[in-house]
Protein backbone atom coordinates (compact mmCIF):
# COMPACT_ATOMS: atom_id res chain seq x y z
CA UNK A 1 0.00 0.00 0.00
CA UNK A 2 1.11 3.82 -0.67
CA UNK A 3 2.68 5.80 2.05
CA UNK A 4 0.60 8.67 1.22
CA UNK A 5 -2.95 7.67 2.65
CA UNK A 6 -4.12 7.72 6.11
CA UNK A 7 -4.28 4.53 7.53
CA UNK A 8 -0.65 3.72 6.13
CA UNK A 9 0.41 7.24 7.97
CA UNK A 10 -0.82 6.47 11.42
CA UNK A 11 0.70 3.09 10.77
CA UNK A 12 4.38 4.03 9.99
CA UNK A 13 3.89 6.56 12.91
CA UNK A 14 2.79 4.05 15.58
CA UNK A 15 5.59 1.16 14.26
CA UNK A 16 8.14 3.33 14.65
CA UNK A 17 6.39 5.16 17.45
CA UNK A 18 7.35 8.61 15.69
CA UNK A 19 6.68 11.66 17.28
CA UNK A 20 5.84 15.00 15.73
CA UNK A 21 8.33 18.30 16.39
CA UNK A 22 6.37 21.27 15.31
CA UNK A 23 9.57 22.96 15.38
CA UNK A 24 10.38 21.05 12.03
CA UNK A 25 7.33 22.07 10.27
CA UNK A 26 6.09 18.67 10.01
CA UNK A 27 3.09 18.13 8.08
CA UNK A 28 2.41 14.75 6.27
CA UNK A 29 1.01 14.57 3.06
CA UNK A 30 -1.78 12.02 2.63
CA UNK A 31 -3.67 12.59 -0.19
CA UNK A 32 -2.89 10.83 -3.38
CA UNK A 33 -4.67 13.06 -5.69
CA UNK A 34 -2.57 16.25 -4.81
CA UNK A 35 0.55 13.66 -5.28
CA UNK A 36 -0.20 12.89 -8.48
CA UNK A 37 -0.83 16.47 -9.11
CA UNK A 38 2.28 17.62 -8.21
CA UNK A 39 4.20 15.14 -10.13
CA UNK A 40 1.94 16.50 -13.26
CA UNK A 41 3.45 20.09 -12.58
CA UNK A 42 6.83 19.17 -11.90
CA UNK A 43 7.01 17.52 -15.48
CA UNK A 44 9.57 14.35 -14.73
CA UNK A 45 11.08 11.71 -16.57
CA UNK A 46 14.11 9.29 -15.90
CA UNK A 47 16.11 12.48 -17.68
CA UNK A 48 15.13 14.46 -14.76
CA UNK A 49 17.12 14.44 -11.37
CA UNK A 50 14.61 15.79 -8.48
CA UNK A 51 16.25 17.21 -4.96
CA UNK A 52 13.72 17.01 -2.44
CA UNK A 53 13.58 19.34 0.63
CA UNK A 54 12.31 17.45 4.08
CA UNK A 55 11.23 13.54 2.73
CA UNK A 56 9.07 13.17 6.07
CA UNK A 57 8.27 9.56 6.15
CA UNK A 58 8.55 9.36 2.06
CA UNK A 59 5.12 10.10 0.78
CA UNK A 60 6.38 12.63 -1.87
CA UNK A 61 9.67 10.69 -2.28
CA UNK A 62 7.67 7.26 -3.31
CA UNK A 63 6.15 9.19 -5.84
CA UNK A 64 9.15 11.05 -7.19
CA UNK A 65 11.12 7.77 -7.10
CA UNK A 66 8.50 6.29 -9.42
CA UNK A 67 8.68 9.15 -12.09
CA UNK A 68 11.99 10.78 -11.50
CA UNK A 69 15.81 9.61 -12.82
CA UNK A 70 16.99 9.76 -8.99
CA UNK A 71 15.87 11.32 -6.04
CA UNK A 72 18.18 13.49 -3.60
CA UNK A 73 15.95 13.89 -0.09
CA UNK A 74 17.15 16.32 2.62
CA UNK A 75 16.22 15.68 5.97
CA UNK A 76 16.87 16.98 8.95
CA UNK A 77 14.93 15.02 11.72
CA UNK A 78 17.24 12.16 12.61
CA UNK A 79 14.34 9.83 14.47
CA UNK A 80 13.29 9.73 10.35
CA UNK A 81 16.30 8.07 8.53
CA UNK A 82 15.72 4.69 9.99
CA UNK A 83 11.99 4.74 9.03
CA UNK A 84 12.89 6.22 5.16
CA UNK A 85 16.01 3.63 5.09
CA UNK A 86 13.40 1.13 5.10
CA UNK A 87 10.67 2.94 3.12
CA UNK A 88 12.78 3.76 0.35
CA UNK A 89 14.72 0.36 0.59
CA UNK A 90 13.18 -1.02 -3.11
CA UNK A 91 13.74 2.63 -4.85
CA UNK A 92 17.61 2.13 -5.18
CA UNK A 93 17.81 5.27 -6.94
CA UNK A 94 16.79 7.67 -3.74
CA UNK A 95 19.53 9.05 -1.95
CA UNK A 96 18.66 10.29 1.64
CA UNK A 97 21.15 12.82 3.35
CA UNK A 98 20.91 13.20 7.29
CA UNK A 99 21.54 17.51 7.16
CA UNK A 100 19.79 20.43 7.34
CA UNK A 101 19.39 22.02 3.82
CA UNK A 102 20.05 25.21 5.24
CA UNK A 103 23.82 24.27 5.91
CA UNK A 104 23.94 21.82 3.03
CA UNK A 105 26.63 21.98 0.36
CA UNK A 106 23.84 21.22 -2.24
CA UNK A 107 26.26 22.89 -5.33
CA UNK A 108 28.95 19.96 -4.40
CA UNK A 109 26.15 17.50 -4.45
CA UNK A 110 25.22 18.18 -7.69
CA UNK A 111 28.84 18.14 -9.34
CA UNK A 112 29.13 14.78 -8.06
CA UNK A 113 25.86 12.59 -7.91
CA UNK A 114 23.92 14.88 -10.90
CA UNK A 115 25.44 16.22 -13.59
CA UNK A 116 24.56 13.76 -15.76
CA UNK A 117 21.12 14.52 -16.12
CA UNK A 118 19.26 16.62 -18.77
CA UNK A 119 17.49 18.68 -15.91
CA UNK A 120 17.05 19.20 -11.69
CA UNK A 121 14.10 19.73 -10.28
CA UNK A 122 13.57 20.57 -6.84
CA UNK A 123 10.53 18.95 -5.60
CA UNK A 124 9.03 19.30 -1.91
CA UNK A 125 6.06 19.75 0.76
CA UNK A 126 8.30 22.85 2.43
CA UNK A 127 8.82 22.80 6.07
CA UNK A 128 6.85 26.40 6.41
CA UNK A 129 8.96 27.88 9.12
CA UNK A 130 11.71 28.65 6.71
CA UNK A 131 10.34 28.56 3.10
CA UNK A 132 11.81 31.39 2.31
CA UNK A 133 15.04 30.76 3.43
CA UNK A 134 15.30 27.83 1.68
CA UNK A 135 13.91 28.79 -1.37
CA UNK A 136 15.80 32.28 -1.62
CA UNK A 137 19.20 30.58 -0.49
CA UNK A 138 18.53 27.96 -3.36
CA UNK A 139 17.79 30.32 -6.28
CA UNK A 140 20.22 33.22 -5.68
CA UNK A 141 23.12 29.76 -5.06
CA UNK A 142 22.61 30.16 -8.85
CA UNK A 143 22.60 26.61 -9.14
CA UNK A 144 21.73 24.40 -12.27
CA UNK A 145 18.11 23.89 -11.15
CA UNK A 146 15.51 24.45 -14.14
CA UNK A 147 12.76 24.19 -12.02
CA UNK A 148 10.95 24.31 -7.87
CA UNK A 149 8.02 22.84 -7.41
CA UNK A 150 6.90 23.58 -4.38
CA UNK A 151 4.04 23.34 -1.42
CA UNK A 152 4.14 26.15 1.21
CA UNK A 153 1.60 28.59 2.49
CA UNK A 154 -0.99 29.99 0.30
CA UNK A 155 0.06 33.56 2.15
CA UNK A 156 3.59 33.16 0.97
CA UNK A 157 2.22 31.67 -2.37
CA UNK A 158 0.47 34.70 -3.18
CA UNK A 159 3.28 37.26 -2.08
CA UNK A 160 5.67 35.37 -4.39
CA UNK A 161 3.24 35.41 -7.82
CA UNK A 162 2.19 38.95 -6.92
CA UNK A 163 1.35 41.72 -9.65
CA UNK A 164 3.01 45.26 -8.73
CA UNK A 165 0.08 47.69 -7.11
CA UNK A 166 -1.97 44.42 -5.29
CA UNK A 167 -1.44 44.15 -1.50
CA UNK A 168 0.66 41.11 -1.32
CA UNK A 169 3.48 42.39 -3.50
CA UNK A 170 6.84 42.43 -1.73
CA UNK A 171 9.93 42.95 -1.40
CA UNK A 172 10.11 39.15 -1.85
CA UNK A 173 7.98 38.96 -5.02
CA UNK A 174 10.79 41.13 -6.91
CA UNK A 175 13.32 38.96 -5.61
CA UNK A 176 11.79 35.69 -6.63
CA UNK A 177 10.46 37.35 -9.89
CA UNK A 178 13.93 38.40 -10.57
CA UNK A 179 15.17 34.55 -11.04
CA UNK A 180 11.80 32.58 -11.91
CA UNK A 181 8.58 33.01 -13.49
CA UNK A 182 6.32 31.81 -11.15
CA UNK A 183 2.56 30.17 -10.97
CA UNK A 184 0.81 29.06 -8.15
CA UNK A 185 -0.67 25.46 -9.99
CA UNK A 186 -2.52 23.87 -7.14
CA UNK A 187 -4.81 24.95 -4.05
CA UNK A 188 -4.42 22.25 -1.21
CA UNK A 189 -6.84 22.42 1.59
CA UNK A 190 -5.46 21.50 5.35
CA UNK A 191 -7.17 18.28 5.73
CA UNK A 192 -5.35 16.27 3.28
CA UNK A 193 -2.03 16.30 6.08
CA UNK A 194 -1.37 14.59 9.31
CA UNK A 195 -1.38 16.77 11.40
CA UNK A 196 -3.50 19.18 9.67
CA UNK A 197 -1.61 22.46 9.39
CA UNK A 198 -3.65 26.20 10.58
CA UNK A 199 -2.82 27.66 7.30
CA UNK A 200 -4.44 26.89 3.96
CA UNK A 201 -1.51 25.88 1.13
CA UNK A 202 -0.53 25.88 -2.28
CA UNK A 203 1.93 24.13 -4.60
CA UNK A 204 4.00 27.39 -6.76
CA UNK A 205 6.01 26.33 -9.83
CA UNK A 206 8.98 28.36 -10.32
CA UNK A 207 10.57 28.14 -13.51
CA UNK A 208 14.34 29.63 -14.06
CA UNK A 209 14.25 32.30 -16.43
CA UNK A 210 17.03 32.15 -18.89
CA UNK A 211 17.51 36.14 -18.95
CA UNK A 212 17.07 38.54 -15.85
CA UNK A 213 13.99 40.68 -16.61
CA UNK A 214 16.43 43.92 -16.52
CA UNK A 215 20.52 43.96 -16.54
CA UNK A 216 21.62 46.07 -13.63
CA UNK A 217 25.02 47.18 -12.88
CA UNK A 218 24.80 44.99 -9.44
CA UNK A 219 22.25 42.90 -9.17
CA UNK A 220 23.16 42.49 -5.13
CA UNK A 221 22.72 46.32 -4.92
CA UNK A 222 18.98 46.25 -6.57
CA UNK A 223 18.00 43.43 -4.40
CA UNK A 224 18.89 45.72 -1.23
CA UNK A 225 17.40 48.65 -2.67
CA UNK A 226 14.55 46.93 -3.11
CA UNK A 227 14.30 45.53 0.57
CA UNK A 228 14.95 49.61 1.22
CA UNK A 229 11.95 50.45 -0.62
CA UNK A 230 9.32 48.07 1.12
CA UNK A 231 11.00 48.95 4.47
CA UNK A 232 7.98 51.07 5.37
CA UNK A 233 5.09 49.87 3.15
CA UNK A 234 3.27 53.15 3.67
CA UNK A 235 5.94 55.70 2.93
CA UNK A 236 7.03 56.87 -0.19
CA UNK A 237 9.85 55.77 -1.92
CA UNK A 238 11.55 59.01 -1.15
CA UNK A 239 11.16 59.33 2.38
CA UNK A 240 12.35 55.33 2.34
CA UNK A 241 15.14 55.86 -0.14
CA UNK A 242 16.17 58.85 2.37
CA UNK A 243 16.53 56.93 5.62
CA UNK A 244 18.49 54.16 3.41
CA UNK A 245 21.16 56.70 1.91
CA UNK A 246 22.06 58.74 5.26
CA UNK A 247 24.68 60.85 2.85
CA UNK A 248 22.30 61.75 0.29
CA UNK A 249 19.36 65.02 0.84
CA UNK A 250 16.06 64.29 -0.05
CA UNK A 251 16.69 67.03 -2.75
CA UNK A 252 19.69 64.95 -4.47
CA UNK A 253 17.48 61.66 -4.40
CA UNK A 254 14.26 63.86 -5.67
CA UNK A 255 16.48 64.70 -8.65
CA UNK A 256 17.77 61.38 -9.44
CA UNK A 257 14.39 59.89 -9.28
CA UNK A 258 12.69 62.22 -11.48
CA UNK A 259 15.88 61.86 -14.14
CA UNK A 260 14.51 58.96 -14.53
CA UNK A 261 10.54 59.47 -14.97
CA UNK A 262 10.00 58.25 -10.86
CA UNK A 263 7.83 60.14 -9.00
CA UNK A 264 9.14 60.53 -5.65
CA UNK A 265 5.70 59.91 -3.71
CA UNK A 266 5.06 56.86 -5.44
CA UNK A 267 5.44 53.82 -2.92
CA UNK A 268 7.70 50.61 -3.81
CA UNK A 269 4.43 48.51 -4.16
CA UNK A 270 3.30 50.58 -7.10
CA UNK A 271 6.52 49.83 -8.86
CA UNK A 272 7.58 46.94 -11.78
CA UNK A 273 11.12 44.79 -11.54
CA UNK A 274 12.49 47.13 -14.44
CA UNK A 275 11.27 50.77 -12.52
CA UNK A 276 13.75 49.03 -9.24
CA UNK A 277 16.34 48.70 -12.02
CA UNK A 278 16.48 51.80 -13.08
CA UNK A 279 16.39 53.17 -9.40
CA UNK A 280 19.34 51.12 -8.43
CA UNK A 281 21.51 51.91 -11.50
CA UNK A 282 21.37 55.48 -11.22
CA UNK A 283 21.39 55.61 -7.48
CA UNK A 284 24.78 53.20 -7.68
CA UNK A 285 26.41 55.50 -10.49
CA UNK A 286 25.72 58.49 -7.82
CA UNK A 287 27.48 56.10 -4.87
CA UNK A 288 30.24 55.13 -7.24
CA UNK A 289 31.15 58.36 -8.14
CA UNK A 290 31.34 59.40 -4.51
CA UNK A 291 33.58 56.76 -3.63
N1 LIG B 1 7.59 15.46 2.33
C1 LIG B 1 6.82 14.97 3.47
C2 LIG B 1 5.36 14.93 3.09
O1 LIG B 1 4.98 15.62 2.15
O2 LIG B 1 4.63 14.19 3.74
C3 LIG B 1 7.03 15.84 4.72
C4 LIG B 1 6.81 17.32 4.55
S1 LIG B 1 6.86 18.23 6.05
C5 LIG B 1 5.86 19.61 5.62
C6 LIG B 1 8.46 19.02 6.08
C7 LIG B 1 9.66 18.07 6.28
O3 LIG B 1 10.86 18.87 6.28
C8 LIG B 1 9.68 17.30 7.58
O4 LIG B 1 10.02 15.96 7.33
C9 LIG B 1 10.78 17.98 8.42
O5 LIG B 1 11.40 17.14 9.36
C10 LIG B 1 11.73 18.43 7.31
N2 LIG B 1 12.60 19.57 7.64
C11 LIG B 1 12.33 20.61 8.46
N3 LIG B 1 13.36 21.48 8.49
C12 LIG B 1 14.32 20.98 7.64
C13 LIG B 1 15.62 21.41 7.26
N4 LIG B 1 16.15 22.56 7.73
N5 LIG B 1 16.34 20.64 6.41
C14 LIG B 1 15.81 19.48 5.91
N6 LIG B 1 14.59 19.02 6.25
C15 LIG B 1 13.84 19.75 7.11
Amino acid sequence: MEIANKSRTRAIIAQYEFKFKKKFGQNFLTDANILRKIIQAADLNKDVAVIEVGPGIGALTEYLARAAGKVVAYEIDAALIPILEEVMAPHAHVEVIHEDILKADVKSMIETSLSTFKEIAVVANLPYYITTPILMGLIEARLPINRYVVMMQLEVARRLSAEPGTKDYNALSIAVQYYCDVNIAIHVPKDVFIPAPNVDSAVVVLTRKSEPPVAVKDEAFLMELVHACFKQRRKTVLNNLAAYFEGLTKEEITTLLLEIDIQPSIRGEALSIEAFGKIADVFYEQIKNRG
